[in-house]
């Protein structure tokens, strides 16, 4: 009988292709893939170490599958991902639950760590971290018509609240033709919606062709005719530059949806976190962006309770947010890191950025929910990808999967990965609905 395995994908979009990844190997090497950890002869969890809570995320997982193992319904536990290369010399003896480990330069000894495990050793696989996923994949999630794709692995920044470079290592684009055939093997089972995601995805190429080129690598992935939408995440704001708008701005496949994580806006903290750029640069980016691209949707990330963020800097935050009124925007309060430079910097205590996180979080989802209303009566495409309680529900080119919205759509004969032109009719917590028109 075949071994079942089970993963559990904790984190970000990068780790769910890594998640991915693993799935594909294992797969080849004859396991059977299952949904819940019950019952699998093994787990594999991928971690996040990103920041204090994505920390507490990966042990509370890690402790409740060591709870089903110890009562006969899970088999081993395998630790991979960022929060087992940041404390690789201590997780197997801090979590004795845990059978084997694998870090971020090892996601394709997955096989090999499972077969460990299996045979009653504990092992750890610490590769160089990095790796760029030229694997196979297998989508964690049958059928569904979108993908992340990663473009490059790890991160040659050095922001000073920031662990990553140090957990993936540094920037290393893969090539135009390695990201094509896996786009093409990806379509070819059904996605039409492509998501580029890297630490640092505007930073395509300069490694490896001494220039950026993601507007070259977006052209090459337009050719491909199954692909339908190609969305672009994290692009570090400087680094947004005309060929990129040009590119956005022709109207083929590339998405108006503009991510650019800023994280703060006042020019003191930017610099003191080691950002380039400033404030003013990161307006005029917004500028031009609505200028040049009708209709763009834009992303930002930001942090709250930053080193150097007093009442005032903080003011400037929140003034910023009302006045640029950002489509989306996503906020986490700052956890000082140990082994970062910010983490030795004096900060608001965690209280403070607690309640400044929340605050933003409010000014935030009032805008995002004046965005919504003012879209009724807006017509668009929605790739469709399932039905529950009545109607289908997708997205449109203003939804990145799993971080904004749905779009509610009342209509019939539908089918999961199909568009829909559809006009929106309302909105309701997050989520617009919509009726299907025809084209
Ligand atoms: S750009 Fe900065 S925040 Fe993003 S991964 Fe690199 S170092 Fe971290």
């Amino acid at each position: 009988m075949r071994k079942r395995v089970a993963l559990i994908s904790l984190g970000c979009a990068k780790n769910l292709v890594n998640s991915e990844q693993m799935l594909y190997l294992l797969s080849e090497a004859g396991y059977e893939i299952t949904d819940t950890p019950e019952g699998a002869d093994a787990v594999v969890v991928n971690t996040c170490g990103f920041i204090e809570a994505a920390k507490n995320e990966a042990i509370e997982t890690i402790l409740e599958l060591g709870a089903a193992k110890a009562a006969g319904t899970v088999g081993n536990i395998i630790v991979a991902g960022c929060f087992a290369q940041r404390y690789k010399s201590e997780i197997l003896d801090e979590l004795p639950e845990i059978d084997a480990v694998v870090g971020t330069g090892s996601y394709g000894e997955i096989v090999s760590a499972v077969e460990t495990a299996r045979s009653g050793r504990r092992g750890a696989l610490f590769g160089e971290p990095g790796g760029s996923g030229e694997t196979g994949r297998l989508l964690s999630s049958p059928g569904r018509p979108w993908a992340y794709i990663k473009i490059a692995e790890g991160c040659d920044n050095r922001c000073a609240f920031c662990v990553i470079p140090e957990l993936r290592g540094g920037f290393r684009s893969r090539t135009v033709e390695n990201i094509a055939a896996e786009a093409r093997a990806l379509c070819g089972a059904g996605v039409s919606e492509l998501i580029l995601v890297a630490q640092d995805t505007a930073r395509y190429g300069l490694d490896i062709y001494g220039r950026r080129r993601l507007p070259e690598l977006l052209a090459e992935l337009s050719e491909i005719e199954a692909l339908k939408w190609i969305r672009l995440h994290y692009l570090y704001p400087d680094e947004v530059d005309d060929a990129l708008i040009d590119a956005m701005a022709r109207g083929g496949k590339v998405l108006r949806y503009l991510d650019i994580p800023i994280q703060h806006i006042n020019d003191g903290i930017l610099k003191r976190m080691n950002r380039r750029g400033t404030g003013a640069d990161i307006r005029a980016l917004i500028k031009k962006a609505r200028a040049r691209l009708p209709g763009v949707v834009i992303r930002t990330s930001l942090i709250a309770g930053l080193p150097g963020e007093g009442d005032a800097e903080f003011e400037e935050l929140c003034d910023f947010l009302r006045e640029s009124r950002l489509e989306r925007a996503g906020v986490f309060t700052y956890s000082p890191e140990e082994g970062t430079p910010a983490a030795l910097m004096e900060r608001p205590d965690g209280a403070t950025a607690r309640r400044r996180a929340e605050l933003i979080e409010d000014i935030q989802s009032r805008i995002m929910d004046e965005y919504n209303a003012g879209r009724v009566g807006e017509r668009c495409s929605v790739l469709v990808e399932g039905a529950r309680d009545g109607r289908y529900y997708g997205r449109s080119y203003a939804e990145s999967p799993e971080i904004d919205g749905r779009v509610l759509v009342e209509g019939e004969g539908l089918s999961v990965g199909c568009f829909a032109d559809v006009a929106v009719t309302g909105a309701v917590g997050g989520d617009v609905t919509a009726r299907v028109v025809c084209p």
